[in-house]
């Protein structure tokens, strides 16, 4: 294994920014492979390339999702002790008791993981739909941790919250429209059972990015003051008014600027206090999701940024409650947050074995000179050989002009296929010959950005980004993408990542870059006999779970890796195995079996007309139906 040496560590940081993104759970090792720190500590981390091994060894095909599950566990103490060191040091009469949004990831391991590592916190779990509510009531089961229902409500979901207060957990319902307070009260009556309220309020502040609409006057969910005022009254009228515990507000996701958290707390404790005041007996104030993840490691406000960390987030809700709750002489309320995507994303990745690449400039084509060549053949080779330093510009602009010109030739039939491709060929040895100078030019023009885009490559990964980068796809969210071996290496090759599905839409194309965004990342040179994998990394938080079935490419194949020791030993607990052929085709109504035999059918009526011999015929047959059993993504 060679250890660097023309290239450095901190190059290989400044190239990829894993420090800088990876929040301490990612390093490189001597031998140049990316390693996990579930724990942050300093001394050997998980290397993943002994994960892909094993797993290779295990007969695990990529591409697949690997999950740490010590650093979710890490998430969940982090964000507790956080919270609970700055209530220690603002002196703050109330506890902090958070909730995770399984929204944000709903896997069975992934809610069980965060449940265990939260009991000591008496971490509980949100829900937003009946479905999620139904295995909430299942998985939360600490009667001290709390069970939040946000959403839109129908009889059975409120039913169901009524269940769970019976067997004694501490469900809160969360009132987003008026009506759901009205059928919560009549279910109550009915079944007797007193229930949690929570009312949760929409704020006037709107934040930035691009979950803005989730606050606001014009938000989705939500009372508005006077929905409040109306509530109080409906719960007066019929005397739940003691049920009334909680209140709730939520921003949106990912908060890019500290500013609005700043904002929403002094706002949302404002309208906390003042209801308090108007005889609601509140115990909880819920300051919703939204604790961001810098996901490009610019710190920034960039929409795929953050800029602050844990601690200040904590502060700032909780020093912002406590000012606002001595000057309106109201008690200082527990504190709960619903952060969903601050505790996932880290946790895992998807890891894809890069398979070929495309090339647009290429040079390899023989464009010796024939004959009667047309004149704009000549005309292109003698601007190859004109080509100089200090007149490049005026040279591509030729090299341009004439590329377009042969367009219109062949066209209209003025010259060949061959010599189109002579063309073509020594069009891209120019802009080849000027990639190299521009570089060491100050200032290129946009032309020759251009130009250096066009001579990029594009890494053919195996995998679909509609399934595993569904943010990437939908609303531009960068996620951090790299190599997980050759780290000692210097990557010379420019280049996007394109995946495997019939969609033009299925690449990445923008990288996380300190400057601005990047259309192109430093990859390694293939080599013909050794495998190149690349990562997708902080793939926890809605990426997970949000996948399509583009293509029918289903889920990935997924391992759950445990730490075990500190010397970089590791188990794999879990494998789950993702989407066989036979399966994404049953969720499209497909019966695998039908199908077999209609193809069965179809190559019996061939060996009927004698144009397929019956042994030949069994072996199609048999191949077919071996290949419902396969994985949907590609063998390689
Ligand atoms: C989505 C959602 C969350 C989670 O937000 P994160 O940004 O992932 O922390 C929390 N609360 C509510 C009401 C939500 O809709």
């Amino acid at each position: 294994m060679t250890k660097f040496q023309d290239w450095t560590k901190e190059e290989a940081k400044r190239t990829f920014l894993f420090d800088r993104w990876g929040n301490g759970y990612f390093d490189v090792n001597p031998e140049g492979n990316l390693c996990v720190h579930p724990h942050k500590k300093a001394g050997k981390g998980i290397d993943l390339n002994e994960v892909i091994k094993e797993m290779k060894d295990q007969n695990i095909a990529l591409p697949a999702v690997i999950r740490f599950q010590d650093v979710l566990r890490s998430r969940v103490v982090e964000i507790n002790e956080t919270f609970k060191n700055v209530i220690k040091d603002a002196n703050y009469p109330g506890d902090f008791i958070g909730v995770y949004p399984i929204k944000v990831n709903q896997m069975r391991e992934v809610v069980e993981e965060i449940t265990d590592a939260g009991r000591p916190y008496n971490f509980g779990l949100e829900a937003g739909s009946k479905a999620e509510l139904m295995s909430v009531l299942a998985y939360n089961r600490n009667p001290e941790a709390l069970t939040i229902l946000n959403g839109y409500k129908d009889r059975d979901y409120l039913k169901l919250a009524l269940l769970g207060r019976r067997v004694g957990r501490k469900v809160l319902v969360v009132i987003e429209k008026m009506t759901e307070l009205e059928r919560l009260l009549d279910l109550s009556e009915e079944y007797g059972v007193r229930p949690l309220i929570g009312l949760r309020t929409k704020l006037s502040i709107k934040c930035a990015g691009k979950w803005a609409d989730s606050g606001g006057e014009r938000a989705k969910f939500g009372l508005t003051t006077t929905e409040l005022i109306k509530s109080i009254r409906i719960l007066e009228k019929r005397n739940y008014l003691d049920c009334a515990k909680l209140l709730h507000f939520h921003l949106g996701s990912q908060i890019t600027d500290i500013r609005n958290v700043k904002d929403a707390i002094s706002e949302g404790s404002r309208v906390y206090a003042k209801l308090v005041k108007m005889g609601l007996p509140l115990e909880y104030l819920d300051v919703g999701g939204g604790l961001g993840v810098d996901y490009d490691g610019t710190r920034s406000t960039n929409q795929s940024s953050i800029n602050y960390g844990n601690k200040e987030y904590a502060s700032d809700v909780v020093w912002g409650i406590k000012q606002i709750c001595e000057e309106e002489s109201v008690p200082c309320p527990n504190i709960v947050t619903e952060s969903g995507r601050a505790i996932t994303a880290h946790h895992s990745c998807v890891i894809t074995k890069v398979i070929g690449t495309i090339k647009t400039a290429q040079t390899d084509f023989d464009t010796a000179k024939s004959l009667d060549e047309h004149i704009l053949v000549s005309n292109m080779r003698d601007v190859v050989s004109e080509l100089k330093k200090d007149n490049f510009n005026e040279m591509y602009n030729d090299a341009k002009k004439i590329k377009e010109d042969s367009i219109s030739a062949f066209k209209l039939g003025v010259i060949d296929l061959e010599e189109k491709a002579k063309i073509e060929t020594l069009y891209w040895q120019v802009t080849e010959k000027i990639g190299a100078m521009v570089d060491k030019v100050e200032f290129p023009s946009d032309d020759l950005n251009h130009l250096q885009d066009s001579l990029t490559s594009q890494y053919l990964c195996n995998f679909s980004v509609f399934q595993s980068a569904a943010d990437s796809w939908a609303i531009g969210q960068l996620l951090p993408i790299m190599p997980i071996n050759r780290l000692n290496e210097k990557p010379t090759n420019w280049c996007s990542i394109a995946d495997i599905t019939c969609d033009s839409d299925g690449k990445i194309d923008k990288f996380v870059d300190l400057e601005e965004q990047a259309k192109n990342i430093p990859l390694h040179e293939l080599k013909p006999d050794e495998d190149y994998h690349v990562g997708l990394f902080l793939t926890g938080a809605y990426q997970d779970v949000m996948g399509d079935m583009h293509n029918l490419f289903g889920r990935l194949n997924e391992v759950h890796v445990y730490k075990d020791g500190d010397e970089g030993e590791f188990y794999i607990e879990e494998v789950i195995p993702g989407g066989k052929i036979k399966d994404v085709l049953s969720t499209m109504q497909y019966s695998p079996e039908f199908l077999s035999y209609r193809v069965k059918r179809i190559v019996d009526q061939e060996i009927a007309k004698g144009n397929i011999r019956p042994r030949e015929g069994v072996k199609w047959v048999d191949f077919y139906d071996s290949c419902l059993d396969e994985y949907t993504y590609l063998k390689t």
